[in-house]
């Protein structure tokens, strides 16, 4: 018999929301954390996460981790996987310690990696700062001078909206971004500040930025950046060789399965954009379901 009947690789709001659902479904069910820090820990509030708005991360992830051990069906593990290989109507998965598990579905909630600009001073400041989404953290900022680091032609196009936090704004834009005359217009017209050039570094007073550097030394006071790093996919993601969409992302059907036989996604990993707490929970507790329409096809009753 299979250890469990999924196997949840990623312990973030995905992850857990999708074992909240499998528990109250009684499937046997396995969430697998790595030990390392997760991508939000640097921020000190989850901003927006109705019932729990303005926790810290951590205390997201152990109210619902205390939730999901009050049904007695999921364990939550700590560890890194890294290889799931199909075998016989399921999977076998190890860890990076060597331990092996063998589960009947999969369910990837692994989040997604921040490729970071090297930019100095920058990590330092990630999280607090320096933020990467004006609606979970724009709010603490508001009416504040703000920059905003164009150095993805998908960020130029949506300038207009940072307006709506603060009136004080800097576009930022990298030399590798061109500025058709046209938009340049548009956005000065709005008041938007624009400066040319790469920037080099953020200087801050007590844990806090001041100054935007750029590389031709100019410097601009500024309170919060916004960066909006690329992204990649964790290693076990890479290694599965699962279909992806634009910009890296798993691609997913209407019923969270992926490409491959057996191999459900769900959060952030699947999608660019607007990333947050309340549509990994969304999706990891829609995942859930169809993963219970799933297995009851071929679920077997347990023996008395
Ligand atoms: C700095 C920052 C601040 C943010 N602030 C907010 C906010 O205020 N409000 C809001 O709603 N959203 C915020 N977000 C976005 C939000 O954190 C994410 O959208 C959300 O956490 C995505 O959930 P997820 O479960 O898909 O992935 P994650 O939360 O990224 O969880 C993925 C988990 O999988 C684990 N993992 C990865 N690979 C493996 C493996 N091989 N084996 C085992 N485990 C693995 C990771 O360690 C991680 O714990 C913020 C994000 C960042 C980066």
């Amino acid at each position: 018999m299979t250890d469990y009947q999924v196997a949840i690789i990623g312990g973030g709001p995905a992850g857990l929301a999708a074992a909240l659902t499998l528990s109250r479904s009684m499937m046997r069910t396995i969430v697998f954390d790595s030990p390392l820090p997760p991508r939000n820990d640097a921020a000190r509030h989850v901003g927006g996460f109705p019932g729990m708005d303005m926790s810290s991360p951590a205390q997201v992830r152990e109210r619902i981790a205390e939730e999901i051990k009050g049904y007695g069906y999921a364990q939550i593990k700590s560890a890194e996987i890294s290889s799931a290989v199909p075998d016989g109507d399921g999977f076998v998965l190890s860890t990076q310690g060597g331990s092996r598990f063998s589960a009947k579905r999969i369910l990837l909630t692994t989040g997604m990696v921040d490729i970071f600009p090297p930019i100095a001073g920058l990590n330092r400041l990630w999280g607090t700062s320096v933020i990467n989404c004006p609606f979970c953290q724009g709010y603490e900022f508001k009416d504040r001078p703000w920059g905003i680091y164009v150095h993805r032609p998908e960020i130029l196009a949506a300038a207009e909206i940072y307006r709506n936090w603060t009136r004080d704004l800097v576009l930022f834009v990298d030399p590798r971004v061109d500025v058709p005359a046209e938009r340049a217009k548009e956005i000065e017209a709005l008041d938007i500040r624009i400066v040319n050039g790469s920037i080099e570094a953020l200087q801050s007073s007590q844990g806090a930025l001041t100054q935007v550097v750029l590389r031709d030394g100019v410097k601009v006071d500024r309170e919060v950046l916004l960066v909006w790093p690329h992204q990649t996919q964790c290693d076990l993601v890479k290694s599965l060789d699962l279909p992806l969409r634009e910009g890296g992302y798993v691609e997913i059907d209407d019923c969270y399965r992926t490409g491959r036989n057996g191999i459900y996604a769900a959060g952030d990993l699947t999608y660019g954009g607007h990333q947050n707490a309340n549509t990994a929970i969304h999706m990891g507790n829609m995942a859930a379901a169809w993963l219970v329409f799933d297995l009851c096809q071929t679920r077997v009753p347990e023996p008395a």
